[in-house]
């Protein structure tokens, strides 16, 4: 049985299986006494899957919305299928939570690039779920999520995904290892979450005041958000600022004084 890949998919599926293990074995989480729940997104034809199964100290489930894959996966891996391992259908509409009742500590996978923002946002979502992800994805998008202030490639993504992860950019995959070759490069990144609850301001404001302020990435702060300012001096040094330039404690911080005006 082939599965033939599909564009609109993102299908670009791993050749190398020593690019595979490497990503496996690049997932350290792991819980006292029991086996923590780990979901691949889109598993394709297991290449990253069969590696993943030999952690043990990981209770799989893969989810993925390609049938003629989900045909495959069911083929070749009879446990996962026994024991409902594998979910067919569209990680970003899954609801979780009924998926997995008691949570899923890890998130893994070579993940379809046209998607891999989305997926960022939904395990935002899950924040307080998701203790580690290891996942392939675009370098660029891999380099916006790692990257700190100062540099071109920070952004919205980065600046949520650090206020509650820490992000290691831990290998550059090239093109030739996947049929078909994807036209970029792509990079595996790990995220463990830290310690941080709860960020030390409004929360849904934070969320506005740094997407606001990026949409309009290229101008000063006082013209992004003027709606918000109100003249007090606390707020000047931020006036004359670009989104880029702020890390996100200074976000927490801007959050904090334009609440309360
Ligand atoms: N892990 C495989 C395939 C990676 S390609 C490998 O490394 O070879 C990305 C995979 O994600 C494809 O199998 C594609 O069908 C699947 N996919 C795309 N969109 C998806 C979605 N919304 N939910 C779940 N899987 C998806």
């Amino acid at each position: 049985m082939y599965v033939k890949p599909k564009k609109k998919l993102g299908q670009h599926f791993l050749k190398d299986l020593s690019v595979a293990q490497k990503i496996a074995a690049s997932i350290e989480y792991k819980e006292d006494g029991k086996k923590a729940v780990c979901i691949e997104i889109g598993p394709g034809t297991g290449v990253l899957t069969q590696f993943v199964l030999q952690n043990q100290n990981l209770d799989l489930s893969v989810i993925e919305i390609d049938e003629e894959s989900v045909e495959y996966l069911v083929a070749n891996f009879p446990d996962l299928y026994k024991n409902e391992k594998i979910i067919g259908g569209d990680f970003l509409q899954l609801d979780l939570k009924k998926e997995f009742p008691n949570g899923f500590p890890v998130v893994c996978g070579n993940f379809p690039y046209n998607i891999s923002s989305q997926i960022f946002f939904k395990v935002l979502d899950y924040k307080d779920e998701v203790k580690e992800v290891v996942c392939m994805i675009q370098r660029e998008v891999a380099q916006r999520i790692v990257n700190h202030e100062g540099t071109k490639e920070y952004g919205i993504l980065s600046v949520f995904l650090q206020a509650y992860y820490n992000i290691e950019y831990l290998f550059t995959v090239d093109e030739n290892v996947f049929n078909p070759p994807p036209k970029v490069k792509s990079a595996v990144i790990r995220l463990k979450r830290n310690n941080v609850e709860k960020l030390p301001c409004d929360e849904k404001f934070f969320r506005k005041i740094v997407k606001e302020s990026f949409n309009l990435r290229r101008k000063m702060l006082r013209n992004s958000l003027a709606q918000y300012f109100s003249g007090k001096p606390d707020e000047e040094k931020f006036l004359t600022l670009r989104p880029e330039q702020l890390s996100v404690n200074d976000f927490i911080e801007l959050t904090n004084i334009l609440t309360v005006n």
